[in-house]
């Protein structure tokens, strides 16, 4: 009744001839995911912030039963860095939480086939075994400093499993890890370190200043996937994949976020120094995922961390460095 997953990675749901709703469709996930679905002309819903408000139960259920999306892709959340977080705890939780328990309640409400939920990888304790394999769920305390947003996260997750148990929905989660790209968020009181090491490089080039400030001690290490993997990643799952488990969305790889300092400062060619803010925090020491379910599932990355920085810069010199 949960569903099962063939080894073999073979195709379980088409989404061809599909009404595909990509909630959150303005976010970095959710425009790659329309990027990746309409390559292939799927038919792609989306709706305005200013049209609904996802937090809002009975306009999310009214606007769901007149579209009739037939597989979901819920990439919709309240999103930010370490700093964001600490600071917006309340707005970080309810939101989160209301906007899946809306959606993921109204797509059985509605006849929604397919749904997948997004996670992320702050979901596991801060101490887990690494990699991090899907089963370090639950198993240890999270890192304080996002917990608001990923007990939400756990939630969403939980939730799609409780409704695929109770009502048979074909809903299934993923969680990626740390993304980057277009439509990435710039501002760096908000931003996760990628975007703030790629505006920090080039401000202070630009400006000739000599020195490039880098939060914490620089020894955490992070995994990072470019999100037009991303986004491929989760069209596989939501075609290949169909039981109670999340799935880890991961580059196989890490590295010190002070090793990436200096590789955005050579891509960006800022020739000064780096220099470590310690008064600001780490964080969570290390965050690499075990993706080895996913491989098994036929799927791997394509965009290697170097060719996706360039690639990332290029789209903020293009759209957000006059801002
Ligand atoms: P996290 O993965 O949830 O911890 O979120 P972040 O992407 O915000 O931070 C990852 C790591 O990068 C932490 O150790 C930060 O202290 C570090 N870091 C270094 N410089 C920056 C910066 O300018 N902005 C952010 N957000 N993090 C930074």
């Amino acid at each position: 009744m949960n569903g099962s997953t063939p080894p073999t990675g073979a195709a379980l749901y088409s989404l061809k001839a599909k009404r595909v709703w990509v909630a959150g469709h303005g976010g970095m996930v959710g425009s790659a995911l329309v990027r990746r679905l309409q390559s292939e002309n799927y038919e792609v819903l989306t709706v305005a912030r200013q049209t609904l408000d996802l937090r809002d139960q009975a306009g999310t259920l009214a606007w769901m039963r007149k579209e009739k999306p037939q597989a979901v892709f819920l990439a919709a959340a309240k999103v930010g860095g370490i700093a964001a977080n600490d600071t917006l705890p309340a707005e970080f939780l309810f939101d989160n939480l209301a906007l899946e328990t809306n959606i993921i309640d109204a797509a059985r409400q509605s006849g929604v086939e397919k749904l997948l939920f997004l996670g992320s990888s702050c979901i596991y304790p801060k101490h887990a075994a690494q990699p991090i394999s899907e089963d370090a769920l639950l198993t240890g305390a999270l890192e304080e400093t996002n917990q608001w947003y990923a007990v939400a996260k756990i939630a969403g997750l939980k939730l799609a499993q409780a409704y695929r148990r109770q009502f048979a929905c074909d809903f299934i989660s993923a969680m990626p890890t740390n993304l980057y790209g277009p439509n990435d968020n710039f501002d760096l009181a908000a931003s996760h370190v990628m975007p703030a090491l790629i505006r920090k490089a080039h401000e202070a080039k630009v400006q000739g200043r000599n020195e490039l400030i880098v939060w914490g001690t620089g020894t955490p290490k992070r995994e990072f996937l470019h999100v037009d993997d991303c986004a491929d990643a989760l069209v596989h799952l939501m075609t290949h994949y169909s039981a109670e488990q999340h799935v880890n969305i991961g580059a196989g790889e890490d590295i010190a976020i002070a090793t990436l300092a200096e590789l955005i400062a050579a891509i960006v060619g800022f020739t000064g120094r780096v220099v470590f803010d310690t008064t600001k925090p780490d964080g969570t020491p290390r965050k690499l995922l075990d993706s080895s379910k996913l491989r098994a599932l036929g799927w791997s990355p394509r965009i290697g961390l170097r060719d996706g920085i360039v690639s990332a810069y290029r789209w903020f010199l293009e759209n957000r460095a006059a801002e």
